[in-house]
């Protein structure tokens, strides 16, 4: 198995594509904690992965609150020993606001989408310090690398964050033995918060800017995912990999 014996935090693990990562990687043998504010979904991740013979838990957790965090790494390591993996996955959707200037969206845009990665990092280096190292996946997105219409400002301010977040981190610890990289996936079934994106007519449009004319599916995104976290990864660090259909290159 890919990930025997090691221990991850996902966010955003309740519900969409953290959800799909989350039992990908119990499949490989991870030990994993649903952290998500979600606690019903969160639950029923749970079970699911229960039920085919893996093992998880359920930590409450804002990604926003670094005391929430600290509480959340304790009861990993209290429940599976040392946290070797992180994916800061969490995030809300940069097309559930209409107006490109709102204020209030770009705060809470870059709180969740880019503190909350801030925040993961904090608490979870330490301990991946402390063990021998780790490593981190980041969701970043194709809105890290350019801007779309319909998206506030403030999404792809947060996803190019997440990026250059992932980028120094991956220097700061690579001689602790933790390597981060970035996965950007593109057009995906969408998010719980999204506005415009959602509407299908929209969609079509997007898809029009996808070289291979589909949307992707969430376990093709876990399985990128899983590759980073993996130790086939070994010598891979600072790295964005993008899951998008071609929308990158083109
Ligand atoms: P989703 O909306 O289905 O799931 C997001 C999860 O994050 C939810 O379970 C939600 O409860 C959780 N979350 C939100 N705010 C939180 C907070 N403050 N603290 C803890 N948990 C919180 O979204 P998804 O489509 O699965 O997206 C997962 C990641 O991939 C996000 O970072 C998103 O920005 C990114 N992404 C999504 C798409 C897409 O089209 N769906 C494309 C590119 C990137």
């Amino acid at each position: 198995m890919r990930l025997a014996n090691k221990v991850a935090i996902i966010t955003g693990a309740a519900h969409g594509m953290g959800a799909v990562t989350a039992q990908r990687f119990a499949q490989e043998g991870a030990k994993v904690v649903i952290a998500d504010m979600l606690e019903e979904q969160g639950a029923e991740v749970v079970s699911a992965i229960a039920s085919s013979g893996g093992q998880a838990l359920f930590a409450r957790l804002d990604v926003q609150d670094d005391a929430n965090w600290a509480e959340v790494v304790a009861a990993a390591q209290n429940a599976f020993g040392p946290v070797g993996l992180l994916v800061n996955n969490a995030g809300i959707s940069g097309s559930a606001f209409d107006d490109p200037h709102d204020t209030d969206a770009w705060d809470v845009l870059l709180s969740v989408n880019a503190k909350g990665v801030f925040l993961g990092h904090k608490n979870v280096i330490p301990t991946m310090q402390a063990n021998g190292g780790g490593a981190i996946v980041n969701l970043s997105s194709i809105s890290g690398n350019a801007g779309q219409n319909r998206v506030h400002g403030g999404y792809n301010a947060s996803k190019g964050a997440v990026r250059m977040l992932t980028k120094s981190a991956a220097v700061q610890f690579a001689r602790d033995g933790i390597r981060a990289n970035s996965v950007h996936p593109g057009l995906m079934p969408a998010m719980r918060t999204s506005g415009a994106t959602a509407d299908p007519k929209v969609r079509a449009k997007m898809l029009e800017r996808v070289p291979m004319r589909r949307t992707g599916e969430p376990v093709e995104v876990a399985n990128a995912v899983l590759f980073l976290a993996s130790d086939e990864a070994s010598y891979i660090t600072g790295s964005e990999l993008h899951v998008d259909g071609g929308y990158l290159a083109s």
